[in-house]
Formats: C-alpha cells, sequence, structure tokens
C-alpha cells in the first residue's frame, strides 16, 4: 500500500485553497501545508466559472458552500488563521492571490471531475511562472485513482471485484484522521499577508437569493455534518432494513456533506469499518458498501471521462430515444399520475434532496417508461440535487439506463406500481409529497387510476380533475423500451 503523503519539506509559506473539502477538522491537504510550511495563508473562491452557469439564481447549493464558508472562516479564526474569500474566476484569482501573498507553495486536496483537472492544470502552469508550487493531496475518497486495480494492473469496471480489493486495502493507517489541530501554530493570522482581508461577499453581492435551506432544516457546516452524523450512529445497525423505505428515517442524509466536504469521507469509513469488524453489524456493513460505491463511480469517472458526455458501454449511444418533450415535462413537473414517481419529483423539486430507491424508480421511469435519453434526466437531477455530485449521479443514471458499468440489466425494468406497494406500501411517502391523494385508500394510493368512478367520488379525487391520468401504459412502454435496446443489442 502506498504510504500517506506526510511531506513536511520546510517552506517558508503557503496557501492553503478549499474547494470541495470545507473543513478543518482531518483535512489531508491542509495538514500537509501546515506541515511544511510555517506560514499559510487559506483561502476559497466563489468560481464564477460555475456561478455564473447556473441557472437559477436561487440555488441550494451556493446558498450551502455560502453558510459552510461563514462557519470555516469563524474556525479558521479560532485557530489563529483566517479565510480569505473571493468571488472571481479561481483559475486566475488563486495564481495572482498566491504572487501578491508571495508564497512558495500552494496546497489544496485533488478534484477528479474532468473540468476540475482541467482548472487546476491551467493554474498550475500559472503558478508555475511564477515559480511556485502546486502539491495536492489525496482527501475526497479512501481510495483514489489507480490505488484499487486489478492483479493484471487495470480499471475495474465491475462493482464486487473492485469492492473485495478496496477492503483488501483498507487498513488503519489509510484511515487515520489528519490532525490539523496539532500544527495551529502556522496558520497566518489576519493581516499577516494581505492585510484586512475584510468579510466574504454576500449571497447577494453574489449574485444569488436566499432558498428554503434554512425552512428545510438543512444543516450546514462541519457542525451540521457532526449533527447528522450523531444522529445516525444511532440508528446505523438498522440501515440494511430501514434504507429502501422512503416514509422511514433510514439513512444518513450526509450526501451534501460527502459532496462538499464538510466531513472526512476517512471518519465515516472508519466508523463503519470499525462496527463492521467490532459487532458483525450488517447495517454498518451494508453503509460501508455504499461509501465504496461512492469511490467506485469516483474511479470510473477517472478513469473513462468519455462517461461524462457519454454512455460508459459505447454502443448504448446509438439508442434512437424518441425524446417526447411533453412526457419530459410531465416527468420534470411531477404530472405522469404514477404517485410515487410524482412524490418524488415533488421532494427533489421541494427539498433538492432525493431518497436513493426514487432515484432509481425515477430515472428507470424516465429512460425505460418514457423512453428520454438518460442524459436529459441526469441534467434535471444536476441542476436539482443539493447534493449533486458528476461521479455518482451520472453512475446512478448509467446503472439504471442499462448503459453504465455494472449496470442493471436492459430487459430489469423497474414497474413503478409494484415498487410503490414494495417500498411505500400504506403510501406515507407519496400522502406527504402528494396531499391532493390524502383521502385515496391504501388499495388504490399505488394507481389510483384503477379507482372506480363512485370510490373516486367518495374520496374526493377525480382522475383527471384532481389528479392526471397516467401518461403512458405501464406495460405498453415496457415493450416498446425492450424493442428500443434491442436496436443495439441485436
Ligand atoms: P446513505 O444511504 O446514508 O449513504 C451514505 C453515503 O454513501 C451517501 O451520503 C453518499 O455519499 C454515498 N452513496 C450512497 N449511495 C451511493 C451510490 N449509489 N453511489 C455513490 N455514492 C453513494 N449521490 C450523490 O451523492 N450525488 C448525486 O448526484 C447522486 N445522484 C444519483 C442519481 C441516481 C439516478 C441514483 C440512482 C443515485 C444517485 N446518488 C447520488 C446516490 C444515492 O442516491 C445518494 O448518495 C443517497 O441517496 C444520498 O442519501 P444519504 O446521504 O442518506 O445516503
Amino acid at each position: 500500500m502506498k504510504s500517506r503523503d506526510t511531506k513536511s519539506q520546510q517552506i517558508r509559506s503557503a496557501l492553503f485553497w478549499f474547494r470541495r473539502d470545507l473543513r478543518v477538522t482531518d483535512n489531508a491537504a491542509l495538514h500537509h501545508a501546515l506541515k511544511s510550511a510555517s506560514s499559510v495563508h487559506c483561502a476559497f473562491v466563489f468560481d464564477r466559472e460555475i456561478l455564473d452557469a447556473l441557472p437559477s439564481k436561487q440555488d441550494r447549493r451556493v446558498e450551502f458552500i455560502w453558510e459552510c464558508v461563514a462557519e470555516l472562516k469563524k474556525s479558521l479564526q479560532g485557530l489563529g488563521g483566517d479565510l480569505i474569500v473571493l468571488h472571481a474566476f479561481a483559475d486566475c484569482a488563486v495564481p495572482d492571490l498566491a504572487r501578491d501573498l508571495n508564497v512558495d507553495c500552494v496546497f489544496a486536496n485533488e478534484d477528479y471531475e474532468p473540468l476540475a483537472i482541467a482548472r487546476d492544470a491551467r493554474v498550475q502552469e500559472r503558478l508555475a511562472k511564477n515559480g511556485i508550487g502546486f502539491h495536492r493531496s489525496k482527501d475526497t475518497v479512501v481510495f483514489e485513482k489507480n490505488e484499487v486495480l486489478t492483479q493484471a494492473g487495470g480499471t475495474y469496471s465491475v462493482f464486487t471485484p473492485y469492492k473485495n480489493a478496496w477492503l483488501k486495502k483498507i487498513d488503519d493507517d489509510c484511515l487515520k484522521a489528519y490532525p490539523v489541530h496539532e500544527c495551529a501554530d502556522n496558520f497566518a493570522g489576519d493581516g499577516d499577508g494581505d492585510g484586512d482581508i475584510g468579510e466574504p461577499p454576500t449571497l447577494a453581492a453574489l449574485g444569488f437569493e436566499r432558498t428554503n435551506l434554512k425552512t428545510l432544516g438543512i444543516k450546514t457546516g462541519e457542525s451540521g455534518a457532526h449533527a447528522l452524523l450523531e444522529d445516525f450512529v444511532t440508528r446505523i445497525d438498522d440501515y440494511k432494513d430501514a434504507r429502501d423505505y422512503p416514509a422511514v428515517k433510514g439513512v444518513s442524509y450526509l450526501s451534501v456533506h460527502n459532496r462538499f466536504g464538510t466531513v472526512s469521507i476517512r471518519a465515516l469509513a472508519s466508523l463503519a469499518y470499525a462496527e463492521t469488524l467490532r459487532k458483525k453489524n450488517v447495517g454498518a456493513e451494508t453503509w460501508l458498501n455504499e461509501l465504496i460505491w461512492r469511490d467506485f463511480y469516483f474511479q470510473i469517472l477517472y478513469h473513462h471521462p468519455h462517461v461524462a458526455v457519454a454512455a460508459f458501454r459505447r454502443e448504448f449511444d446509438a439508442i434512437p430515444w424518441p425524446n417526447d418533450k411533453s412526457l419530459f415535462a410531465a416527468w420534470c413537473d411531477a404530472r405522469t399520475g404514477y404517485p410515487i414517481i410524482d412524490a418524488a419529483m415533488r421532494q427533489l423539486n421541494q427539498t433538492g434532496y432525493l431518497h436513493n430507491r426514487l432515484r432509481m424508480i425515477a430515472a428507470s421511469f424516465l429512460t425505460k417508461d418514457l423512453l428520454i435519453d438518460w442524459r436529459w434526466g441526469e441534467k434535471y437531477f444536476a441542476d436539482q440535487l443539493i447534493d449533486f455530485d458528476l461521479a455518482a449521479n451520472n453512475g446512478g443514471w448509467q446503472w439504471a439506463a442499462s448503459t453504465g458499468c455494472d449496470a442493471q440489466p436492459y430487459f430489469r425494468i423497474f414497474n413503478p406500481v409494484t415498487q410503490s406497494e414494495r417500498f411505500d406500501s400504506r403510501g406515507k411517502f407519496i400522502r406527504k409529497y402528494l396531499p391532493e391523494l390524502a383521502n385515496v385508500p391504501d388499495k388504490f394510493i399505488h394507481a389510483p387510476w384503477l379507482m372506480p368512478p363512485l370510490e373516486q367520488q367518495a374520496c374526493g379525487v377525480v382522475i383527471g380533475r384532481d389528479y392526471p391520468p397516467p401518461v403512458v401504459d405501464h406495460s405498453v412502454q415496457r415493450e416498446q423500451a425492450l424493442a428500443l435496446y434491442k436496436t443495439v443489442k441485436g
């Protein structure tokens, strides 16, 4: 196993650049910076390359990050440091800041998305022109790049052997926390380089408005991640049994924190691994499995960057998707007439979160019932999800659409009604997000169009008046989907 990077060559001063790692605790590159330099400045850039392209000025993610940055600044000040917060194009702003601060090296944690890799290459080149180094560390994942390879040195594209190899590599060393607080003396205090660094820009100054983040009770920052984890630890034993039911509080809800690095993935994996070993806890083991899926999709994206725009298995790019725009609009707007799909899409639209089981059902429905290109759905999720992560979102969509590595076989097609009966049997989740169906009897809650007219009158839900009829017939669409996939499968 490659040993942990604990580079501690002494340099005078450094700049630490926060990206998708908005925490002080157990932050790999921040620790390396503090071990290497006697004066470490910290910065975060609200990158205009990303922000200017966002379709809505009410974006929960921007507000989430903004709140996290405010907490981060306070935490750094508490340790004798500070946080320079810029609103600029990061690929130019970071090299300029490093030059103005006269630092020897910029430290950051790796980002494996194709656009981030290209951005970092530009940053590295600009820094090099001024003789400034750029040092990156692994932090976002437990194992990165080429750390988990097949015996022949190839990359894995099937999950189970990847998982087995991952589990063979895991040990206490690679899960050990980086003790940032022990080297806090090396933070550059406020005014050590650039004079008064001032307050971060307001949300309005960034061009964004408040969303319903606070009303939803979404907890931000390291403190928010900590609170969620504390709660989840009391429920982890039940995870295997509870995780598939959207009306049950069975999952951790930590995905947004994993996305923005307000919690350390080493800390999560370490907890799950220890619980698995100690108690033979199947809940913790199942949860660890999900964290391994996360690493798996990161390495797929890293080694096969074409997946960001095309099918992992290229032959599926030839599927002649009918792409009916009115069906796509019905799916986005929660008007398909299938309660489980519409409730899912309301959850997504109203909260930016969607339960994993529902992500799978909604994605399958879009591709295999509505016969719409998975990339349309992937893009819609990317715009709505507060935890949007290119690697996991792409992996999930390609899994559901059967175009990915280790995907659901194309002939396995979820029936939205039976999925609904199985995972929301009394319609508790459906009724929460579709209050217009509150009085529909349990017997019809999964397929209300089957209610006889008298029953519709009795419960006050007339199909076509109070709730739409189904936009498609599942059994018909199923056959069409099979025919569509067969055009490329031969
Ligand atoms: P938990 O069940 O508590 O799992 C713990 C953590 O493991 C999660 O926080 C997440 O970081 C990771 N994880 C769990 N399942 C997966 C998975 N299948 N793949 C990769 N990582 C996983 N996850 C995202 O983080 N961002 C996305 O944009 C995203 N898009 C998805 C799209 C589709 C179509 C599908 C089917 C899945 C997608 N997922 C995505 C994976 C999964 O649905 C979410 O991670 C999970 O629902 C988040 O809830 P949680 O934090 O309570 O998860």
